[in-house]
């Protein structure tokens, strides 16, 4: 184990000798180089599209918009690209609201049955698209939770989302509850493709994907997993994610129980 020490020596005013102060820098240092990682790698997802839409604007300015067969393909390519910027964009934007300290997120009892329902509801379509079938099981187990309903419906949304996005026509998605004395479990299973053991551990990271080719044909931005994870956090609980290579996977949102009817009227004062 190797550690970066800075050393700082300040004479003493006697003249007599000096202090010498040690800090241990390693964790500042790796910090920094998250951070850096995270500039570089988020300056390379936002110029591929950009790139695109300048090539294809350029082309149709210099003379490809007198071929309107051709003129129309290039516009729908830069409509596409611009998509996925908004996209990329827009989920960096989730995620520094997820990382910041000021973002407010208010603690208050919440039912995952309801949040769950809708963010079914709204992704039925994107996945009849897909052949891909959507269930809810286990709801006797949903009890109310400690968290922040806008937070639970996007860590719900991505994670069945991903369900959708990776498993094949003809695969399941379903949402699924658990309950034990302190803590409830949100999961989410899918049929779909499974992750090998050597990539389960990474992929909470931003801008990890297993297979960067199939996560950009599906619309993926590598960010919706770290944003889960920030999000879950921040409601005080955990995410965690099983999964065999061929036998699909679970992801798990444990949150701790809320004592209904204590908490509600904990937030009265809260009306300014
Ligand atoms: P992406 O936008 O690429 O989906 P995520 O952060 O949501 O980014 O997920 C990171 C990676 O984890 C994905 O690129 C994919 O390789 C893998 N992954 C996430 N969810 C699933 C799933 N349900 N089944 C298989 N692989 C998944």
């Amino acid at each position: 184990d190797v550690k970066i020490i800075s050393a700082h020596v300040a004479p003493l005013p006697d003249g007599a000798g000096a202090i010498v102060v040690m800090r241990d820098v390693t964790e500042v240092r790796r910090l920094d180089e998250v951070r850096r990682d995270f500039v570089a790698n988020a300056s390379h997802e936002l110029r591929t599209p950009l790139t695109a839409i300048r090539g294809f604007a350029e082309t149709l300015r210099d003379g490809a918009l007198d071929e309107p067969r051709i003129a129309k393909r290039f516009v729908s390519n830069i409509v596409e690209n611009a998509i996925r910027l908004q996209r990329i964009v827009d989920d960096l934007l989730e995620l520094s609201r997820s990382e910041s300290p000021d973002a407010r997120f208010e603690l208050e009892p919440i039912d995952p049955l309801a949040i769950a329902s809708k963010v079914l509801s709204s992704l039925e379509q994107k996945a009849s698209d897909k052949g891909v079938q959507l269930g809810i099981e286990a709801t006797h187990d949903a009890v109310p939770v400690s968290g922040d309903e806008r937070a639970l419906d996007q860590v719900l949304l991505n994670l069945v989302d991903n369900g959708i996005k990776y498993t094949p026509s003809g695969g399941r998605v379903v949402v699924r509850f658990r309950k034990d004395a302190d803590t409830a479990r949100v999961e989410v299973v899918d049929s779909g493709p499974g992750i090998a053991a050597s990539h389960l551990s990474r992929i909470f990271e931003r801008f990890y994907r297993v297979d960067q080719g199939r996560s950009r044909e599906q619309g993926g931005t590598g960010l919706g997993l770290a944003i889960v994870k920030h999000l879950t956090q921040r409601m005080g609980g955990e995410v965690s994610v099983e999964s065999r290579l061929g036998h699909g996977t679970t992801f798990s949102v444990r949150l701790a129980r809320a004592e209904l009817g204590r908490d509600a009227s904990a937030h009265d004062d809260d009306s300014a």
